[in-house]
C-alpha cells in the first residue's frame, strides 16, 4: 500500500443548525450541518415527511456521515 492516498479518517464534531452536535467519523475534524438527527422530521416524528426518500442519503454522501 502506498501512503498518501487515502485522507485520515478522525473523528469529527458535527455542529447542527439547531444547536445539537455530536460525533461521526470523516476527513473533516469539523461539520456543520443545516439539521441533524435531534430536528430532522424523518428521525423525530414530529412533522410530517415532505419528500420522500434520498434526501437523507444525498445528506450523508455531502457530509460523508455514514
Ligand atoms: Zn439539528
Amino acid at each position: 500500500m502506498k501512503k498518501g492516498i487515502h485522507p485520515e479518517y478522525k473523528k469529527a464534531v458535527v455542529r447542527c443548525a439547531c444547536g445539537n452536535t455530536f460525533e461521526t467519523g470523516s476527513i473533516k475534524e469539523e461539520l456543520k450541518v443545516e439539521i441533524c438527527s435531534q430536528c430532522h422530521p424523518f428521525y423525530t416524528g414530529k412533522q410530517k415527511l415532505q419528500t420522500k426518500g434520498g434526501r437523507i442519503e444525498k445528506f450523508k454522501k455531502k457530509y460523508g456521515i455514514d
